[in-house]
């Protein structure tokens, strides 16, 4: 049986270490300022907002809540955006994905100052990791380098496959396992004899976003296999991309969904945060 991966366990680990910092910056003067914008109701985003301003009060930043209607304009929201990018007491900005229709997500990404970008989903952030610079890393896929390092699985010459390359989560991930010296390939749908190339792999990174998909037929004896997909399943309870169940009989390791990438996405964000303030003194 595999070991388990407890995303939950490192996420309060990672966040009890930033409740520190941020306390050491307060006894110095210094609050950091999160500002969330959420345009709509959509039910999921407001479900992730809340977790994220949770996340802030445990950790003790603070956080600007801006809730503005469905039918907001791009041009409000872009001026929203411009105030906030002005304004010395915002360490950072964070809209919630994703936004109505009549609103262009990318114009958006493109006008949060890269200084402010804790998503790390602007293209100067995207640029810095592709050169190997300092930057803001997108959070689910930062999160899943903590999740290996932090239990004590090395990368560095590893054969490492990231299934799906999405901005946000398969590109930025390889990139990370790059940087960590991994070997890395990317498939995605148009990737030919997927179960053979994911075979290959000493760590298997699946984001797909298909319930259960990866069966134990696509994993190698011993693999570490980290799991992102979410989804409910038929009984409405919460299953990842992987067939946990089947899996977990043959990998080395395995993440749980709930419990393993999840929570680490939020505590990457709360951790781009505290850097926020640093890379905003600069
Ligand atoms: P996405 O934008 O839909 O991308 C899916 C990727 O999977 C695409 O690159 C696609 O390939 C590839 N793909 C689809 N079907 C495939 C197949 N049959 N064989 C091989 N590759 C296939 O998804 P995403 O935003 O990266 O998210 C993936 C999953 O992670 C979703 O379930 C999402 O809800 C979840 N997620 C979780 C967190 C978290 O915090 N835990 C954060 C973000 C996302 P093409 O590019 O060729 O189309």
């Amino acid at each position: 049986m595999a070991n388990l991966i407890d995303g939950k366990r490192i996420s309060k680990e990672i966040k009890d270490e930033l409740k520190e910092k941020v306390a050491k910056y307060k006894e110095e003067g210094t609050t950091i300022s999160l500002a969330v914008i959420q345009v709509g109701n959509d039910p999921a985003s407001s479900v992730y907002v809340g977790n994220k301003k949770k996340a802030c009060e445990y950790i003790g930043i603070r956080s600007l809540s801006y809730e503005l209607e469905e039918n907001t304009s791009q041009e409000e929201l872009l001026k929203l955006i411009a105030q906030l990018n002005e304004d010395a007491s915002v360490n950072g900005i964070l809209v919630q994905l994703p936004l109505p229709r009549q609103i262009d997500e990318k114009k958006v990404i493109n006008a949060i100052d890269p200084k402010k970008d804790v998503d790390g989903f602007h293209p100067s952030s995207v640029g810095a990791l592709v050169i190997g610079e300092k930057g803001y890393v997108s959070c689910t896929p930062a999160g899943i380098i903590q999740l290996l390092k932090r239990s004590n699985i090395s990368i560095e010459g590893k054969e490492c496959v990231v299934i799906g390359r999405s901005n946000i989560v398969g590109k930025p991930m390889s990139l990370l396992l790059l940087r960590e010296n991994g070997t890395v390939t990317m498939a995605h749908s148009k990737t030919k004899n997927l179960k053979e190339v994911c075979k290959r792999a000493d760590i298997l990174i699946v984001a797909i976003g298909k319930p259960r998909f990866i069966t134990s037929d696509y994993v190698k004896e011993g693999a570490t296999v980290i799991d992102v997909g979410i989804h409910r399943n038929e009984e409405n309870k919460l299953c990842g991309d992987v067939d946990f169940d089947d899996v977990s009989k043959i990998a080395g390791a395995i993440t749980p969904v709930p419990g393993g990438v999840g929570p680490m996405t939020i505590a990457m964000l709360m951790n781009n945060c505290v850097e926020s303030y640093l890379i905003n003194q600069k």
